[in-house]
């Protein structure tokens, strides 16, 4: 007999099917193909990442799905479908009238969907995503992965983005070996499925407030995987899709070569400005950047990064050690 993954599985498939069709229907074409040409998207991107269209209405899929055999319970339990609220009897389609992004599992089987807005309304989320599912555990998904994975390896280095559209747009700018954390912070699951295939993260969070955020905790924990950590900042309000498209595929890839730094050079290049006449700033940032090499599990590489932090921040060797030692003591 056929596992609840299994049927659960096949489901996700015709609703993969199902929202890349409907991107060659009238509407799909005037509204969803028109929105990914847009944002530069190429008719072979768009296969190759199973984009497609949620038409707008209450019950596409659901009607579709059930005509070919699938049961509610099966679309409920795979995130296809929500149920009314005060008559749960009544379901209805989750995605309605958006850009649909298909998340697929490292084998390229359809596992959720990510959906976007079209328009610019204020009051509704930018992004709908699929619930989590006995087939989708978010938290050891990374998007794109199915794509990049031969790249990372090949590369021996794996890009991390903040969203879909970054990962689809370097892509096109010729760079595979690229994933996305999908605005969660990283996870320990999806940390070992990077380690699968490579040793080298490159983070390329958001130019903003948040993105800057993210890409600190990252790191420590990218560190604390005892995975080797570059990162990259980028000019305020851009992200990697935004940026490439910019400054086109050619020199986005020097950008990306010349402003990758180590955690260390990334953390200084952050503060720079603020820790230049003020010794008590500049002493939190020597603090935050022992801490970051506290998280390192290899002494010998630990040292390393002590020695260079050291000649990087003017600070002796020794006062670097001892403040080590005092932050690996409380972790313990
Ligand atoms: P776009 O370029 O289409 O505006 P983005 O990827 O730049 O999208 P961000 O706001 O930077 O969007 O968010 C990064 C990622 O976080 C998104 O790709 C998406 O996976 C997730 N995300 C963003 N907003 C939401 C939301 N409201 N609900 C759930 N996930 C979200
Ligand atoms: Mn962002
Ligand atoms: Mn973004
Ligand atoms: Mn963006």
């Amino acid at each position: 007999a056929q596992s609840e993954r299994e049927s659960l599985l096949i489901a996700l498939g015709f609703a993969r099917d199902f929202f890349v069709k409907n991107l060659s229907t009238s509407e799909g074409k005037s509204i969803g193909l028109s929105y990914f040409k847009e944002r530069g998207f190429s008719p072979s991107i768009i296969e190759k990442f199973d984009l497609g269209f949620a038409l707008d209405g209450w019950d596409h899929l659901l009607t579709a799905a059930k005509k070919s055999g699938y049961s509610e319970e099966v679309l409920l339990k795979a995130g296809l479908v929500l149920q009314k609220e005060g008559d749960p009897s009544r379901i209805y389609d989750r995605f309605r009238n958006r850009a649909i992004f298909t998340i697929h599992n490292i084998s390229g089987k359809p596992i959720a969907f990510g959906a976007r807005i079209l328009t610019k309304e204020k009051n509704q989320p930018k992004y709908i995503n699929s619930p989590e599912t006995p087939v989708y555990h978010k938290s050891d998904v990374l998007y794109g992965m199915f794509q990049a994975k031969k790249a990372i390896r090949d590369q021996d280095n794996c890009y991390l983005v903040e969203g879909y559209t970054d990962v689809i747009s370097m892509h096109l700018s010729g760079i595979e070996n690229v994933v996305a954390s999908s605005g969660t912070s990283l996870t320990e699951g999806q940390i070992k499925l990077i380690k699968r295939f490579t040793n080298q993260v490159t983070v390329l969070y958001d130019g903003d407030a948040a993105g800057i955020k993210a890409s600190l905790r990252g790191i420590d924990l990218l560190l604390e995987g005892g995975l080797n950590v570059k990162a990259v900042v980028f000019p305020e309000g851009e992200d990697p899709d935004s940026y490439s498209r910019k400054v086109g595929s050619q020199e986005f890839q020097t950008y990306l070569d010349k402003q990758s730094k180590d955690f260390i050079g990334f953390k200084i290049g952050l503060f720079k400005e603020e820790i230049k006449n003020d010794p008590i700033r500049k002493a939190d940032v020597i603090r935050e950047v022992i801490q970051s090499i506290g998280k390192i599990p290899d002494p010998l590489i630990r040292s390393v990064y002590a020695k260079e932090a050291s000649s990087l921040l003017d600070v002796e060797e020794e006062i670097i050690h001892a403040e080590l030692n005092k932050s690996l003591l409380k972790t313990q």
